[in-house]
C-alpha cells in the first residue's frame, strides 16, 4: 500500500500512478520534515493527487512541483506547513464560506491558501481591475464602494467573516465591479484566482457554494437600498457599528466620524450629533479613531432590523458543512449562538451526522 492511498478517497488511478504518487509524497514530507504531522500530510496529498489528476504523473515533477510552491510561500523552511495549519484553523473557524465546504474541498483550497493582513484603507480592487485573487476574510472588514464621477462613494455591502472578494472567478469571471477597501483591519486568506477557479471546475460543492454567494450579495445589495432609502441615520449608524462589531474581535472599532459619514453616505456633522446621542445613552464611548461599544443589547435595540436580516441571509447561505464540527467564533456568542447545534438551528435545515 502507498503513502498515498489512504487520501485518495474516490479517486481512481493506475498502480503506477499511485507509486509515483507516494514517492512525491514521501519526498516531499522527508523534505519538509513533517511525517508525524498528519493534517501537513493530508494537505500535501491533497496537492500531489489535484496535480496528478490534471495529467502530472512524474514523481520527481509532482515533488518538485509542490516544494517549489510550498518555498514561494515562505522564506521559512517549515513555513508551508505552518501557513497550512493556520490556514486550516483560523480560516475554517472564522470564515463562513470555508466552514461551510466539507473536509476534501476545504483541503482543496487549503492547499493554496496564504494568510495575509488586511490594513484600514487598503484598495483590494478597483472597478474594472483584473480578478487577480480571492480572498476569505476573517477578521478584517471590507466595504464594496460606488464611487461617482465627482469623487463622492457610497458602501452597497459590508463584508465581514462571511466576506469572500473575487468570487466570480469561481466561473471565469475576469474583472472587478465596484471597489474593495478594507474598512476595519484584519486577517484575510487569499489564493490566485485561476487556483480558485480550478477548484470550482473540479468541484461543484465549491461552484455552487459560489453561486449562492452571488445571490447572497445581491440580496445584501438589496438590503442595503430598502435600509438607505426607509430607515433614520441612527438605526443605520448603530446597524453598521452591529456588523463592525461582528467581525472585530474585542468590542473597540477603528473607526472614524469622516469614515462613518463615507459609508453611510451622509455629511460628518450629522455623524458627530447621533454619535453623542449614543455615547449619552451609554451605548457607546468614542475617542479619535474608536469607537468602543459599551452595550451591545442597548445598541441592537437602537438598529434598523436590517442586522437581523443580512445575519439571517448569512445563515441561510451558509449552513454547515454535514459532519463538520465547527467552532463558534467570538462575533457569534455575542449573537446568542452558543454551540455549533446552534448554529444549525438558526440557519436553513441542514443534515448532520453528529
Ligand atoms: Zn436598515
Amino acid at each position: 500500500m502507498g503513502a498515498i492511498d489512504r487520501f485518495l478517497k474516490n479517486a481512481v488511478f493506475e498502480p503506477r500512478d499511485i507509486t509515483a504518487m507516494s514517492m512525491a509524497l514521501d519526498e516531499v514530507c522527508n523534505e519538509l520534515k513533517v511525517n508525524g504531522d498528519a493534517l501537513a500530510k493530508e494537505i500535501i496529498a491533497t496537492r500531489i493527487i489535484e496535480l496528478a489528476r490534471r495529467g502530472e504523473r512524474n514523481p520527481i515533477k509532482l515533488r518538485d512541483h509542490v516544494l517549489a510552491e510550498a518555498k514561494a510561500q515562505t522564506t521559512r523552511q517549515q513555513g508551508f506547513v505552518v501557513e497550512s495549519k493556520l490556514a486550516n484553523t483560523d480560516a475554517r473557524k472564522s470564515n463562513r464560506f470555508l466552514a461551510a465546504l466539507d473536509q476534501q474541498d476545504y483541503l482543496r483550497l487549503a492547499a493554496h491558501l496564504r494568510p495575509v493582513a488586511l490594513h484600514q484603507g487598503r484598495v483590494l480592487h478597483d472597478n474594472g481591475d483584473p480578478i487577480e485573487h480571492v480572498y476569505f476574510l476573517h477578521s478584517s472588514s471590507v466595504s464594496l464602494v460606488v464611487t461617482m464621477r465627482d469623487g463622492t462613494a457610497i458602501e452597497t455591502v459590508m463584508l465581514g467573516r462571511a466576506g469572500v472578494i473575487g468570487w466570480p472567478a469561481a466561473w471565469g469571471g475576469r474583472h472587478c465591479n465596484g471597489r474593495a477597501i478594507v474598512r476595519l483591519p484584519g486577517s484575510a486568506t487569499q489564493l490566485a484566482a485561476a487556483e480558485f477557479r480550478a477548484a470550482a471546475r473540479e468541484s461543484e460543492a465549491i461552484y455552487q457554494l459560489a453561486l449562492r454567494y452571488n445571490d447572497f450579495l445581491l440580496a445584501q445589495v438589496q438590503q442595503a437600498v430598502a435600509c438607505t432609502t426607509l430607515h433614520q441615520l441612527e438605526a443605520r449608524l448603530c446597524r453598521w457599528l452591529m456588523q463592525a462589531h461582528d467581525c472585530t474581535d474585542g468590542n473597540v472599532i477603528s473607526v472614524t466620524q469622516e469614515l462613518l459619514s463615507q459609508v453611510l453616505g451622509v455629511r460628518r456633522t450629522s455623524v458627530t450629533l447621533v454619535e453623542q446621542a449614543l455615547k449619552s445613552a451609554g451605548v457607546i464611548g468614542s475617542r479619535r479613531s474608536r469607537v468602543e461599544i459599551l452595550d451591545r443589547s442597548k445598541l441592537e435595540a437602537r438598529a434598523c432590523e436590517c442586522h437581523g436580516s443580512i445575519r439571517n441571509l448569512i445563515d441561510n447561505t451558509f449552513p454547515i458543512a454535514p459532519g463538520e464540527k465547527k467552532q463558534v467564533t467570538a462575533s457569534e456568542i455575542r449573537m446568542g449562538i452558543s454551540s455549533p447545534r446552534d448554529i444549525h438551528d438558526r440557519g436553513r435545515p441542514v443534515s448532520t451526522t453528529s
